[in-house]
């Protein structure tokens, strides 16, 4: 198998590209595939200061990799979710990263923001913690980016978790998803900023690749929650699919960004207000963080008895 760019013995396969690379020129392919999203889809300008959400994990890491090598100002913004080892270790791999290549780091943990761990949220709001996550995540990244006054949030989701993500809003028909399913997000309210996804169009084996060969150290175990999702179920009948019939992912979300998203767009419900308590945006009186947070402290403040 030779290189489709230089001839030379290539070392990497892309079925869904019909192409074939050695290492230098995947390394080329990989960063210039990135560069082109962005341009494409108009993501940042390199005036823009990024914040780039990264997990230790092989995806963010690469991608922030990306950014720093085509010159952008990228910080690195790593959220501690208070998951044991695998919190303890991915903080370490984000933090050994960003001191290897000079890059600057935020951290956020949440155990020191209330006391507000993943597994302890979980538990006591008896929420799968996948969905306790994701609120908490969500509104430190938007406060993250707001307080240190960044253009744009970037996040490492690659076309595996985006064509998995689609599946799964188009087996529920989830309009509102949908509507919300889309590479750049332009903010709807002032304590939003954009977000973008600059890996939507990389699959997750392109950047699992790109990662081996830059010697990014990552951390390879998946979060001992990931097992339950059903994000992996989906991501498990898509790679049966593609090995059948590949490029199908890629045909998946990109047809359905071109066909079918701008009419969910459309349809979409109104910009959020801001939360009554915080004042980040919600959709009701208050956002879901604060609705978290209340729900914890119910549960969690045991009920006076009754006088007998
Ligand atoms: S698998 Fe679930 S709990 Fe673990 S990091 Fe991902 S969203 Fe959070
Ligand atoms: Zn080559
Ligand atoms: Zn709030």
């Amino acid at each position: 198998m030779k290189c489709t760019r230089c001839r030379a013995p290539a070392e990497v396969q892309l079925r869904a590209h019909n192409a074939a690379f050695c290492r230098p020129c995947f390394v080329f392919f990989f960063q210039r595939q990135v560069e082109r999203a962005i341009e494409s889809e108009r993501m940042f300008g390199r005036g823009e200061r990024l914040l780039v959400a990264v997990s230790g994990g092989k995806d963010s890491l690469a991608l922030w990799d990306v950014l720093a090598e085509l010159g952008y100002d990228a910080t690195g913004l790593y959220v501690g979710l208070g998951i044991g080892s695998y919190s303890a270790l991915s903080h370490q791999k984000a933090a050994a990263f960003a001191e290897r290549r000079g890059l600057p780091l935020r951290t956020v943990d949440l155990e020191n923001e209330g006391g507000l761990a993943v597994p302890a949220v979980a538990q006591v709001t008896r929420r799968v913690p996948c969905s306790a996550c994701g609120t908490m995540k969500r509104h430190w990244f938007d406060a993250a980016a707001i307080d240190g006054r960044f253009d744009v949030l970037v996040t490492g989701h690659n076309l595996d978790d985006e064509a998995a993500r689609l599946m799964g809003n188009v087996l529920r028909w989830q309009k509102d998803h949908l509507a919300r399913q889309r590479p750049v997000l332009v903010p709807t309210h002032p304590r939003f900023v954009r977000k973008v996804k600059p890996l939507f169009l990389t699959s997750e084996y392109e950047t699992a690749v790109y990662a081996f060969m830059r010697g990014i150290d990552y951390i390879v175990d998946e979060c001992p929650n990931a097992a339950g999702a059903t994000q992996l179920v989906y991501k498990d009948a898509l790679n049966r699919i593609e090995a059948a019939s590949p490029g199908t992912k890629l045909a998946f979300v990109k047809e359905f960004l071109r066909a079918a998203q701008p009419a969910f767009a459309a349809a979409d419900r109104d910009p959020p207000r801001d939360c009554e308590r915080c004042g980040m945006p919600a959709y009701g009186s208050l956002c879901a963080y604060c609705r978290l947070v209340d729900e914890m402290q119910r549960r969690a403040t045991p009920r006076a008895s009754a006088p007998a």
